[in-house]
């Protein structure tokens, strides 16, 4: 699995990992990309996206690759 890949803004969006999901998301357009979560928590992310950075703050997503940037909301 990738840590990161190309958004479709031309930024990055970066890989999080939780158990069996993944999440990818890019700080600069917010758009976000995820795998292995339930379809209610899928569209709970994507009513409020900020839900994705606030696990990721918590530790609760942890990053793909060690050269991912610290988020910080
Ligand atoms: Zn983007």
């Amino acid at each position: 699995m990738e840590g990161s890949k190309e958004c479709e803004c031309g930024s990055t969006q970066y890989g999080y990992y939780a158990d069996a999901a993944i999440v990818y998301i890019c700080y600069k357009c917010g758009k976000f990309d995820i795998d292995g979560f339930s379809k209610k928590i899928q569209d709970y992310f994507a009513e409020e996206p900020k839900l994705i950075l606030q696990l990721i703050q918590d530790g609760f997503l942890h990053p793909l690759d060690n050269s991912i940037p610290e988020y910080d909301v």
